[in-house]
């Protein structure tokens, strides 16, 4: 089977910033992503760069509010998004290439010429304040965010990202203009591109629109590292009437090829044949339990979650427990790994052909340095053998892994469950 890699070209641009490109067989359209790689983190006041990000559809030095509105359908069409990341801020559009001038254009206006009606920022307060809200409303029914505050430093919350009410009511149009000044500028702008437009055409439109790019500003610093917490525990009051449960065990991140054996495990465990799933199934604990797996470049975690009342909690850890002590002893059996190994090379073959997809390796990839795969880290894969793929596995359940536990419901106490002591013997076997 011949897998095909994305090609991907990164160019210093003559109007300041980098461009990253990426010819695909898109039919005569191009996916594009196009800001400045300053977000959330730059926030000396909560909120500040996603609430820029919201004034961008409101109006320009050269737009009126109706105007822009009309143009933004216009030219970017319904495919146009914009988005607030921890070290990125970005227009995103899928277009025919004939409309692209126009939308690197747009783009160029809505980016660096935006301007500031209070009226119209007034009611965008409003309209943030009710997306706090929401997400809010959300965390109530999950653990998720909980769940990897306990493990990870640096990672959003809806506070830090969206601004609560008094956050909100400090983001002045002089906070506004300080954060562009400061950040929009030429050091921190970049635009990826994955279409079938020629990379000289792409460069050309892209210069021509920003030539006006400020100088001067700072430079955003390089991106935080997800750095790892030590084991915790943590029973939350959440509006849920079966406890939801994450259990994570530290492993390694996207920058080691190891983390491919992850999938293997997830494999083996998940789905009707899966063995964790059909032991706690035909016990009757709980509907369904998944392992999955969490990565970050330097990071990463195996992550079981399960609903189950509380009686049956600690009923499911004991199966966790029993299906690590039989992969200590006999690893992944031979024929469940050659079963993996072909879903992998299926599933990344299909990701490399579909037609709509998104730019392989975006903007905020290239920002916060995730690798991609090569075709020496499938090869790698694919030619992983038995001994190899179980000796991580001993690795992974090691007495010296990292272990984090999160359980949401009603009315819950840390006492109706096992403490982190114990969880941590049931699952953790192997010695280094
Ligand atoms: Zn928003």
């Amino acid at each position: 089977m011949k897998i095909r890699l994305p090609k991907i070209k990164v160019v210093q641009l003559n109007c300041g910033g980098t461009l990253i490109y990426e010819k695909t067989n898109f039919n005569q359209a191009s996916s594009v992503r196009i800001g400045f790689s300053v977000g959330s983190a730059q926030n000396e006041i909560n909120g500040t760069a996603h609430f820029i990000e919201h004034m961008y559809n409101h109006c320009t030095k050269k737009r009126d509010k109706e105007t822009l509105v009309a143009d933004i359908k216009k030219y970017f069409g319904t495919s146009y998004n914009a988005g607030t990341w921890r070290f990125a801020t970005l227009i995103t559009f899928t277009r025919v290439n004939s409309l692209l001038d126009q939308c690197f254009e747009l783009a160029s206006d809505m980016l660096i010429n935006g301007d500031l009606d209070p009226k119209l920022m007034e009611s965008e307060r409003g309209v943030i304040l009710e997306e706090y809200k929401r997400k809010l409303d959300l965390q109530k029914t999950s653990i998720g965010i909980d769940h990897e505050n306990a493990m990870l430093e640096y990672i959003y919350s809806p506070q830090q990202t969206l601004g609560d009410e008094a956050d909100l009511a400090k983001i002045t149009p002089e906070v506004i203009n300080n954060f562009k000044s400061k950040y929009y500028n030429k050091q921190n702008f970049i635009v990826s591109v994955a279409g079938s437009e020629s990379l000289g055409k792409v460069k050309k439109y892209v210069e021509k629109h920003f030539a006006a790019l400020p100088s001067g500003g700072e430079c955003a610093p390089s991106t935080l590292q997800n750095i790892v917490k030590p084991s915790n525990m943590q029973v939350l009051e959440k509006e849920l009437d079966t406890p939801l449960v994450y259990i994570s065990l530290k492993c390694v991140g996207l920058n080691n090829p190891k983390h491919y054996t992850m999938g293997f495990l997830c494999e083996y465990l998940n789905g009707q044949n899966g063995k964790l799933f059909r032991l706690v199934r035909e016990s009757g604990l709980a509907y369904s339990i998944s392992a999955s797996r969490c990565h970050f470049t330097e990071s990463g975690s195996l992550d079981f979650s399960f609903k189950a009342s509380k009686e049956n909690v600690n009923k499911v850890i004991d199966k966790i427990s029993i299906v690590v002590d039989d992969i200590m002893a006999n690893g992944i059996p031979e024929d469940r790994i050659k079963q993996a190994k072909e879903n992998f090379e299926y599933s990344f073959k299909e990701s490399q052909t579909t037609n709509g997809r998104e730019a392989v390796y975006n903007a905020v990839s290239y920002i916060t340095k995730e690798p991609f795969t090569s075709q020496a880290d499938i090869k790698a894969v694919l030619d992983m053998d038995k001994q190899t793929i179980d000796s991580y596995m001993r690795e992974l359940f090691s007495k010296n892994t990292e272990v984090y536990v999160t359980i949401g419901g009603r009315g819950l106490k840390a006492s109706d469950f096992y403490d982190l002591k114990t969880i941590k013997k049931m699952i953790l076997k192997g010695n280094k």
